[in-house]
């Protein structure tokens, strides 16, 4: 049986270059790609980046869908999908640093002021501002997973004091705990910046309209890392204009690539990237090797999702 790579975002990696990193770890294993995938009932696992409606069903023997990546929400969002079909996503450490890289940058570009002074110098001005301090700046990193630990870590070796939000509750060195519902009011509320690294699940899915920002500690900074139908874009803008929040960074949005239309484009409150904070694999592409190995032999697979809780 066979490997199919069908990654869909050539841009970022082409489902040739994947499969020479697979057959690096595995060159016996019977790998293809999405130009040329062969008789398609030899197909038992599928790779994807992207996924659509229904893709399962072109692959009468596929057994499990390996995403690239953390969130499956786009796979699980398939309704036809059999409950025989496992969904195993990948845990990375190369793209957490990087996520965690992004937010602590866009923190300390608002702690030394930065874009105030990039405006400055377009009119000549020479006036200067205190540097806001770590030790005085409350950074709550909601979603405390794979990738949230490693933003909020990177927070804490940076001086700033840390909350924390789960579904469950934790306990994590140098963090502030809160878990459910219940208590993401109690999270936000002092949180100068607000990092979120949530999945997309039926209970994050708009979780941040325009009420939940107004518990938002006033003048709060929000940068959104997770995705984006966790936030109610008209909401985010009702709060920016109002002073709700100081300022949004998103990196993912409702829709991708963001329709050329959006109103977000030209918020002076809004910086936005494509969808890049958390961009390499690194070593993380060995384990869909590994799950190719272990479907063929009938072995525990690895990094499985569960799909009733959506992640
Ligand atoms: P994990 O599955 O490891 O962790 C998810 C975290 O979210 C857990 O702490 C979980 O709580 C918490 N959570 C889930 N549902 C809720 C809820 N209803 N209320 C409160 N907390 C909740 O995911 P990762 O950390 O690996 O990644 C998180 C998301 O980041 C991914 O799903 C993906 O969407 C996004 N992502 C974005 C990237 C980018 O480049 N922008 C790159 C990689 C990921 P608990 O611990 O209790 O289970």
């Amino acid at each position: 049986m066979a490997l199919l790579i069908d990654i869909k975002h050539p841009d970022w990696m082409t489902d040739e270059s994947m499969r020479e990193q697979l057959l690096a770890y595995y060159p016996a294993a019977d790998i293809r790609v999405g130009e040329a995938p062969g008789p398609l009932d030899e197909i038992d696992m599928l790779t994807v980046s992207s996924y659509y409606p229904g893709e399962a069903s072109k692959y009468p023997n596929l057994r499990l869908i390996q995403k690239t990546g953390a969130g499956v929400n786009n796979i699980l969002a398939d309704e036809g999908l059999p409950e025989a079909i496992a969904v195993a996503r990948l845990e990375t450490g190369t793209s957490g640093a990087e996520m965690a890289e992004y937010a602590l940058a866009y923190v300390l570009q608002e702690q030394r002021h930065m874009r105030q002074y990039h405006r400055q110098q377009a009119r000549s001005e020479w006036r200067h501002y205190p540097p806001l301090q770590a030790a005085d700046t409350r950074v709550a990193v909601l979603g405390l997973g794979r990738n949230g630990q490693l933003v909020a870590r990177r927070f804490i070796d940076s001086g700033f004091r840390v909350t924390g939000w789960s579904r469950s509750p934790k306990r994590i060195d140098g963090v502030r705990c809160h878990a459910g519902g219940g208590e993401l009011a109690e999270a936000l509320a002092d949180a100068d910046y607000v990092v979120a690294v949530l999945p997309s699940t039926a209970e994050t899915r708009g979780l941040f309209d325009a009420a939940q920002f107004s518990k938002f500690n006033p003048r709060a900074f929000f940068i959104n890392l997770g995705r984006g139908d966790q936030v109610d874009e008209a909401g985010l803008i009702e709060a920016l204009d109002s002073g709700l929040l100081a300022g949004a960074v998103l990196d993912v949005m409702s829709e991708e690539p963001l329709p050329p239309g959006s109103p977000l484009w030209l918020h002076p409150g809004v910086q936005l990237t494509p969808h890049v904070s958390g961009y390499h694999l690194g070593d993380a592409v060995a384990d869909i090797a590994e799950n190719y190995r272990r479907l063929q032999n009938g072995e525990t697979l690895l990094h499985l999702v569960d799909r009733d809780l959506g992640y």
